[in-house]
């Protein structure tokens, strides 16, 4: 019967063949001589030879006395070449020497022995071997010899490592992730709290990070977050925990300290350290600063939970205070926290809800004394009250609602005022504003396209706004996406000029037509102010550029004068009109002539020739 053949169907039978392999050597061992005990011999020997399991047996002195074919395919030794050399033949570096002293002294005082031990093949590599072995006492009781059966486990051990890995560590940046870190955290407060000391949690968050990535793609904001991990580790230290909680989140968890004040040196320390721009794989700089938030064992909190939370809200804390800096939590910060996630949360309904509308501010041609445009702007009506657009667009943004919003506005703006050029004002324009998200997203230019195909409204009678900083974000490939909107025929305006950093050389790049001076320039007009400089120069240069410049928040008689001598084009402000609700804009419009706001201007503002 060929035994073999039947000993390699399947893993149990193997098992069952281990077995019996094994009793039948004992047995061999214990009753030596019989003719049937030759008999049983043969066929241990040949169930041994087809095993696919490792196996050898050792003489009282580990000495090898016979090995299968397995352990010959395992360690790389041929029969011949082991028989005789002692088993220490196989000791692997990776335990002490007094380790297998220890495993050997077990198998000769209590028989058996099973566990993991690496071991070292012929050619030096080493593996990890599950061992089963087991000692066969001669008919006098003495031990006889050892039997060993082997299994390398080398593979299940790395895939059971790699999963263990996996959900411990991002495998991106290699650092803890939200799992390990909560364990962490945990062991740390027990520690803490036996040695009465502090810890900080640390929340941080890259600024600008989505803008980034949106811009340079994925494969470099990857090898930021992996740059940022480096610079946060080496800041803090390598005994300190920091974790990637995914996206541009880390955490730091600082332990042993003494005061609250440490953990805020310490974040000075980091926002220090990304001062210096991050050093990409391809040798490309970054420049990239965190945002931190704070919470203290005991202080603020007991559990991993609360103080993550804490840490979480104090760095909104601290993103709205301008970023690139760290807030400490305190219990009056929970309380707007609160606020924002109701806002956030009431602004994904507010569409289907009805809540938004739009007002309309007009814009005074100062040469003509017309009014010749309107800005939208969007209002929101919630269950709580009106909320300003200050308020709530930057959480829209944040969320992502702002895209439906926006295009929201602008098909309601067109309708709008595609209405009113029926009714009686064909020349009028209308401006709408637009968020950086809208540019960055999809098809923009499309999305326009097809609003102002659909509403009615001649693509020239369209102004779009822009802030320096949208259209600064994600200046190349904002500049493509800016052409495409000149290129349907759409005017396009930056807003809020003179806030950001953005200098009109390049600007001049960039395909826009008309330049609004932001509020806070003509605020202050009276002649010899710095204001009154700065807008004077942006005036001559805008008209240098071919840019049509609309002074904003202009509320006097006397900023308007200022304006008028130097030449700016149109104004908007209170001085001419809040923004009016559209039930009442188009009479407005109608009704206005240059006597009935400023009649001491009426000569001057008179239409000339
Ligand atoms: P903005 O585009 O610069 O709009 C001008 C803001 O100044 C408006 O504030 C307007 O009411 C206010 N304003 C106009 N004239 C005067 C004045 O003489 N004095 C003073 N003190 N203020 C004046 P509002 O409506 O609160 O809007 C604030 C900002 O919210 C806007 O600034 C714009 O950036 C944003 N926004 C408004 N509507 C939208 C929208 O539909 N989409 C987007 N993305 N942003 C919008
Ligand atoms: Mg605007
Ligand atoms: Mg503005």
């Amino acid at each position: 019967m060929p035994w073999g053949n039947a000993i390699a169907v399947t893993g149990v039978l193997r098992a069952a063949c281990v077995k019996l392999a094994l009793a039948v050597l004992e047995r061999w061992g214990g009753a030596p001589g019989a003719g049937a005990a030759a008999h049983e011999r043969r066929i241990a020997t040949e169930v041994l030879r087809s095993m696919s399991e490792a196996v050898c047996v050792l003489d009282r002195s580990f000495d090898f006395v016979s090995v299968n074919p397995a352990f010959s395919r395992m360690t790389g030794y041929g029969e011949s070449e082991v028989i005789g050399s002692n088993a220490s033949l196989l000791d692997s570096a990776q335990h002490t020497s007094s380790y297998y002293v220890e495993i050997r002294d077990t198998l000769q005082h209590q028989g058996r022995w099973s566990g993991e031990m690496w071991q070292l093949r012929k050619d030096g590599e080493e593996f990890l071997c599950a061992y089963e072995c087991s000692t066969v006492l001669d008919g006098s009781g003495e031990h006889a010899m050892y039997v060993l059966v082997l299994n390398d486990i080398t593979e299940q051990k790395r895939a059971e490592q790699e999963l263990r890995y996996l959900a411990n560590f991002d495998p991106l940046t290699n650092l803890p992730n939200r799992t390990l870190l909560a364990e962490r955290l945990s062991r740390a407060i027990v520690r803490a709290r036996r040695q009465g000391d502090r810890i900080a949690v640390l929340f941080l968050d890259l600024d600008r990070f989505k803008d980034i990535n949106d811009s340079l793609g994925h494969a470099a904001g990857d090898r930021i977050l992996r740059a940022a991990a480096r610079r946060l580790q080496d800041t803090v230290g390598p005994r300190q925990t920091v974790a990637r909680l995914g996206g541009d989140e880390f955490t730091v968890v600082l332990e042993g300290l003494a005061s609250a004040a440490e953990a805020d040196d310490e974040a000075r320390g980091i926002i220090a350290a990304f001062e210096q721009p991050l050093l990409l794989d391809d040798s490309q700089e970054i420049a990239i600063t965190p945002s931190i938030g704070i919470s203290i064992y005991p202080d603020n909190a007991q559990v991993p939970t609360e103080l993550l939370k804490q840490a979480d809200t104090a760095m909104y804390q601290a993103k709205a205070a301008g970023r690139r800096t760290y807030s400490r939590y305190t219990d009056a910060m929970d309380v707007s926290a609160r606020q924002r996630a109701m806002v956030s949360g009431a602004l994904r309904k507010v569409l289907d809800r009805g809540e938004l509308r739009l007002v309309f501010q007009p814009r005074l041609h100062i040469a003509t004394s017309r009014i010749v445009g309107v800005e939208a702007l969007l209002r929101w009506h919630g269950p709580e009250g009106d909320i300003p657009p200050a308020e709530f667009i930057p959480l829209a943004e944040e969320s992502g609602t702002i895209l439906e919003i926006g295009e929201w506005v602008l098909r309601e703006a067109c309708l709008k005022v595609a209405k009113w050029q029926r009714l009686g004002l064909p020349d009028l324009e209308v401006s709408v504003n637009v968020s950086a998200l809208q540019l960055l997203r999809g098809d923009f230019p499309g999305m326009v396209g097809r609003v102002l195909a659909e509403t009615g409204l001649p693509p020239a009678s369209l102004e779009l706004e822009l802030t320096e900083s949208v259209v600064m974000s994600n200046a190349q490939q904002n500049a493509d996406k800016l052409r495409a909107l000149r290129d349907l025929g759409v005017s396009l305006a930056i807003d809020d000029f003179g806030t950001g950093y953005s200098s009109l050389a390049y600007l001049r790049r960039l395909p826009f037509t008309t330049l609004k001076i932001d509020k806070e320039f003509v605020d202050d007009l009276s002649q010899g102010s710095e204001d009154a400089a700065i807008t004077t120069t942006v005036l001559a240069m805008a008209r240098s550029l071919g840019l049509k410049v609309v002074a904003e928040g202009v509320e006097t008689e006397a900023q308007l004068r200022f304006l008028r001598e130097h030449r700016c084009d149109e104004i908007q402000g209170f001085w001419l009109a809040p923004p009016l609700e559209a039930a009442e804009c188009p009479a407005f419009i109608r009704r206005w002539r240059p006597s009935a706001g400023l009649p001491s201007l009426e000569a001057d503002l008179a239409p000339a020739g």
